[in-house]
């Protein structure tokens, strides 16, 4: 099988979020059982200043409005049958940010997605590929299916929505610089609130539509949770599935992670407790041996930190500890600053992005809080089972599909959860994490089942295969 994964970042090459962890793990292990595999990706500023060795393919050149606009298609054949396919476009991709910068988003970022995505289906062609399958990723990608079914092509797609919350949608002008028919502009096509909708085109046009949960790929079929595509979404049930991500556990794993401050394993599980003390002596924080409860996330609406903030300003009068680290809403960072500055021996708000503070708040933490308003997936949890940091989440989309709740009558569960996004019952959630850890066995008895749960990513891709041999299996 020829796969094509199609997407605006991956690991190592490009990465803003999640996004690229993924879609770098897919080019990983999509090559297995002989799959070729190639990865389109532009060609950034960022990926240009690293000396790749990139073979010249050949140059395209595309009708953008009135204007014909040059750009090149590279290759790097890489180890096992995987092929890296760049779009080389300097006034769109050579840029210092992959989107935008700290004021907003690019304004041309429909016209430069709009050029990446026709570019791909020429880089295609160019190469000569016999593509049997392309895997899209989120709205960036979202008009190949729409061209691909314009020009009949026997290629068969597969349109992955990471996070519902970013549509790609703009003005209907797009419509005409990318030259594309205006039958496609009605409201079983593209078009969404008289907009266009990059990511409702990759939804209508595609052969199938996966996203990264299967609680998520319900939700979003609700008004509550569907950003105003839950019609749509309803109408393609049918070509809907949930994939769960993985984790890569060559980073993820306490018994390896060179950057922690001692390794350890569920076998070993004291060195966790050296990583607690260390931490922080590090950051001038009395641990003693209270309950650690770490944070890392984005601070944004969608990861529920108004509600944590909210229940801090109680739990925080309790014998606890908590570590956050995050960056983001200026509004949610300076009242974190504020609760700090209340709590200095009991809260540490670190607002930055730090991948090794990261991994030692991992390793540290008895507890991991996520209290989300919807999560497509989410790794936080993963990595926090992982290292054994019992996790406290909201059941909504990914953290319901991972993280089951400790049930006192049967004795299963890896975590705490609570249904409610408010903070009464995060409080609750709170309280009951607290009350488990006065009791040393059950709060190990759960952390053991956490620590040897298997998320890998190799579980996840097998499912991806086995789809796209059922959708190439269709070909007509
Ligand atoms: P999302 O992709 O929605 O932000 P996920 O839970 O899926 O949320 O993934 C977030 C990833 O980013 C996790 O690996 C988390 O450890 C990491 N991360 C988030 N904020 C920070 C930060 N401030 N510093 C370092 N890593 C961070």
């Amino acid at each position: 099988m020829k796969i094509g994964i199609v997407a605006s970042e991956a690991v190592p090459f490009a990465k803003t979020g999640g996004l690229a962890d993924v879609v770098g793990a897919l080019f990983n292990v999509y090559n297995k059982e002989g799959n070729e595999t190639y990865l389109f990706l532009p060609l950034y500023k960022t990926i240009k200043n690293v000396p790749y060795d990139l073979k010249k393919e050949g140059g395209i050149q595309i009708r953008i409005g009135s204007q014909d606009i040059k750009g090149n298609i590279f290759s790097k054949e890489m180890e096992n049958g995987k092929t890296l396919v760049l779009i080389e476009q300097d006034y769109y991709f050579g840029r210092d940010s992959l989107y935008g910068t700290s004021k907003g988003d690019y304004a041309d970022n429909a016209e430069r997605f709009g050029y990446f995505d026709i570019a791909v289906l020429k880089a295609i062609e160019l190469m000569k590929i016999d593509i049997d399958v392309l895997h899209l990723n989120d709205w960036q990608t979202g008009l190949i299916p729409l061209f691909i079914r314009d020009k009949n092509l026997p290629i068969k797609t597969l349109f992955t929505i990471h996070n519902l919350g970013y549509q790609g949608n703009f003005t209907q002008g797009i419509l005409d610089l990318l030259h594309i028919d205006r039958k496609y502009f009605n409201p079983e096509g593209l078009e969404f609130y008289g907009n266009v909708s990059f990511l409702k085109s990759g939804i209508v046009y595609s052969d199938y539509i996966s996203t990264v949960s299967p609680t998520y790929a319900r939700e979003i079929r609700t008004k509550e949770y569907g950003a105003g595509m839950d019609g749509i979404l309803n109408a393609r049930k049918n070509r809907l599935i949930g994939i769960l991500n993985g984790i890569d556990y060559s980073v993820w794993n306490p018994e390896t992670d060179k950057l922690i401050y001692e390794n350890y394993s569920v076998e070993t599980i004291s060195g966790k407790e050296k990583n607690k003390i260390q931490l922080g002596s590090a950051l001038h924080f009395e641990m003693g041996n209270k309950p650690l409860f770490g944070m890392v996330s984005r601070l944004a609406a969608q990861k529920g930190i108004d509600i944590f903030v909210e229940a801090l300003k109680e739990f925080l009068n309790e014998d606890i500890r908590v570590v956050l680290l995050g960056t983001g809403s200026e509004e949610l960072e300076n009242a974190l600053i504020a609760l700090q500055k209340k709590f200095p021996t009991k809260l540490k708000a670190l607002i930055k992005f730090d991948e090794t503070v990261a991994h030692r708040i991992y390793a540290a933490s008895d507890f991991f809080v996520m209290p989300s308003k919807y999560e497509p997936c989410g790794l936080g949890q993963l990595i926090a089972l992982k290292y054994g940091a019992v996790p406290v989440v909201r059941e909504t989309g990914g953290l319901k599909d991972t993280v089951d709740n400790y049930n006192e009558v049967t004795h299963c569960g890896n975590g705490i959860t609570f249904i409610e996004s408010s903070k009464e019952d995060l409080m609750k959630a709170l309280e009951r994490a607290k009350d488990i850890y006065k009791n040393k066995t059950l709060y190990k008895q759960i952390q053991r089942t956490g620590m040897q749960c298997d998320f890998s990513w190799e579980r996840s891709a097998k499912q991806y295969i086995d789809l796209f041999k059922k959708l190439i299996g269709d070909k007509k």
